[in-house]
């Protein structure tokens, strides 16, 4: 079965908004192997609205639409739809009964304009959205499910987890199973040399290389008629991907780099301080980010000029005029000092320059020293990071994390793939 997925609204087809809905039910649905073979955008114009759908209907066996479900003037979707497949809008009770129960629990008057959100296209079936008035919609139209969702995007991930990905699930038959081991510090031309074609092994599994800031993740969805030999794919592909590359990998499924090494320290009962210039506090916010940190997080410096890295951190001045505030005394002298300061097990200094002025060919733009100190001593890695600003530091941060994990692992910090 291949989808079809239109999204709806001037603010997506103008690059204001950017299409996240795409990419969140294109994922969700090669999630259970249905492959979305065309994406389609369009504003809020009814003619088009219904000529994508006509479209789309010629050349998918199912089609998801999100947007332009609201109660607002410009909100077209439902009544260009019902157009389109020839049906008539019909008030459905129920829906109706939901929105005004909705508008009485929140204790707010809503404009009557939100009933018109209970007009449905003849036939339509509505699953109700936990978040909001608008119903997710599923029409047949020739054998084909014809979806309805919202714009809005929680909303629409909402209703996609609970409905859209169990019906097509359900519909296309197959049981699947998926996994992702997450990397840090290959290239995903590397993995691919020494991962190779181990994936034609694997009947009925594809491999994803899904690169991002934060390294490459690869995702391994197996589907098939039967689930006992899609289990047993699934197992088997996933020991042998991860003997590949086992050096880089730092976590498994959604876990990120800041859980995995807020788990270590805790683990060890440690804690950590962070001295950062060129990443103006991003490693700070993302140890931050996760739940219950101050366990583990005692502070953070953004030391951006040379005399607060005198100041705060003990950097001495020799160093920084002898190497620059961009080397690898100070980013030392920086992990050290935090660690000193804070009286605590691990610090961490990052500095380096993000661009995209102020290289030099010594040290060209995305030349990053990290630092880490240790109760056992203090190890210095240098690097060249590509890419923007922001994706520089964004980098800079995810190696600096990457390197207290290997620290607190007892991992070489250098990732070495081959051997
Ligand atoms: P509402 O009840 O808010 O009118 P709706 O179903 O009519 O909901 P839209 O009006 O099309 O949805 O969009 C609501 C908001 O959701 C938009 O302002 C936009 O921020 C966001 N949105 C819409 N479509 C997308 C999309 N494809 N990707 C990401 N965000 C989107």
């Amino acid at each position: 079965m291949q989808v079809e997925i239109i999204t709806i609204g001037n603010e997506v087809l103008s690059g204001r908004t950017l299409d996240t809905n795409f990419a969140f039910l294109a994922r969700a649905l090669e999630e259970v192997s249905v492959p979305v073979v065309w994406h389609t955008t369009v504003g809020d114009v009814g003619e088009r609205i219904g000529e994508a759908l006509r479209r789309a209907l010629t050349r998918a066996d199912g089609v998801v639409m999100t947007g332009g479900l609201g109660p607002t003037p410009d909100d077209i979707t439902r009544k260009a739809v019902a157009a389109a497949l020839g049906r008539r809008l019909q008030l459905d009770d129920d829906v109706l009964a939901r929105i005004r129960d909705r508008a009485k629990r929140s204790g707010r008057k809503l404009p009557a304009s939100v009933e018109s959100q209970a007009l449905l296209p003849r036939g339509a079936t509505a699953w109700p959205n936990p978040l909001g008035t608008a119903p997710g919609l599923l029409i047949t139209q020739d054998e084909k499910p014809v979806i309805l969702l919202p714009g809005v995007p929680q909303e629409m991930e909402a209703l996609a987890v609970e409905f859209v990905i169990p019906y097509f699930r359900e519909r296309s038959g197959l049981a699947v199973e998926s996994f992702t081991l997450r990397t840090a510090g290959a290239f995903e031309s590397q993995l691919h040399e020494r991962i190779g074609k181990l994936p034609q092994r694997w009947p009925g599994a594809a491999l994803a290389y899904l690169p991002s800031y934060f390294g490459v993740d690869l995702r391994v969805t197996v589907a098939g008629a039967d689930p006992a030999p899609v289990h047993e794919v699934a197992m088997r592909a996933h020991e042998q991907l991860e003997a590949r590359v086992r050096p880089v990998i730092y976590a498994e499924g959604a876990r990120t780099m800041e859980e995995v090494v807020g788990d270590l320290l805790v683990a060890r009962g440690w804690r950590i301080a962070v001295a950062e210039s060129c990443t103006g506090g991003l490693m700070a916010r993302r140890l931050t980010d996760i739940d219950g940190s101050s366990r583990y997080f005692e502070r953070g410096y953004v030391t951006y000029s040379n005399a607060s890295k005198v100041a705060l951190l003990g950097v001495r001045p020799v160093d920084l005029d002898g190497h620059g505030a961009v080397s690898a005394p100070v980013a030392e002298q920086m992990a050290r000092g935090a660690r000193e300061q804070a009286g605590v097990e691990v610090g961490a200094g990052i500095t380096g320059v993000a661009g995209p002025t102020g290289g030099s060919d010594e040290k060209p733009v995305g030349t990053v020293f990290i630092a880490v100190a240790a109760p056992d001593g203090a190890a210095v890695r240098t690097y060249r990071f590509m890419g923007t600003r922001r994706a520089i530091r964004e980098r800079a941060a995810q190696t600096a994390l990457d390197l207290v994990r290997r620290t607190l692992q007892g991992l070489p910090l250098d990732p070495a793939l081959d051997g």
